[in-house]
């Protein structure tokens, strides 16, 4: 995978995301962002761009570009900087995103080039997935998530369905977040 220009002593900064998985074109399952209709492509890295100077009030203003991400703006690709802080993406925006999500994955994401760090996480000009978690299936997303593990192969990232074994305290993040449904024991432990 190609860097940018990051040199490669540089260790990423990681931060967790919640990311869309959506068809593309080619009936592909691939990550997309939530808020943005940004497709995030497999073995590409994902570079952020500004819409400000675009919008009207920007143009009448004759805001010039600016590097991103910028400060006093708020581009940048977004992660934060725990899983609970992003974990509310997982259940956010459903009814604007039916019928175009087909699930929902929480992750790690690395950030690198510029990257600005605020109270709850980073925003950054480069990023990459890093690691994939794939949360059981829901009624909004019906694909059981061994299969979007699968599909998500591609990224060349690890991509998992997340299991009260392995992952416990991801799924105590998501019970705390009211989506551990599919995980009946994690009730029992968190009592104990
Ligand atoms: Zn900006």
């Amino acid at each position: 995978m190609r860097r940018g220009n990051a040199p490669d002593y540089i260790e990423p900064t990681v931060g967790w995301r919640v990311w869309l998985v959506v068809a593309n074109d080619a009936r592909q399952l691939c990550l997309r962002s939530i808020a943005f209709v940004t497709v995030w492509t497999p073995r590409a890295e994902l570079r952020a761009r500004c819409i400000r100077p675009r919008r009207l009030l920007a143009r009448i203003r004759r805001e010039s570009p600016h590097e991103v991400p910028a400060l006093g703006c708020d581009c940048g690709i977004h992660a934060a900087k725990d899983a609970a802080a992003a974990v509310g993406y997982l259940s956010a925006y459903e009814d604007l995103l039916k019928g175009v999500a087909l699930h929902r994955v929480i992750g790690t994401v690395s950030l690198w080039g510029k990257v600005v760090e605020g109270e709850r996480g980073w925003r950054a000009s480069h990023a990459y997935p890093a690691r994939l978690f794939v949360p059981p299936s829901r009624d909004s997303s019906p694909l059981p998530a061994e299969a979007v593990a699968r599909s998500l192969v591609g990224y060349g990232v690890p991509a998992e369905p997340i299991s009260e074994r392995a992952h416990p305290e991801l799924v105590d993040t998501l019970a705390s977040a009211g989506l551990a449904g599919a995980y009946p024991r994690c009730t029992a432990r968190r009592n104990r």
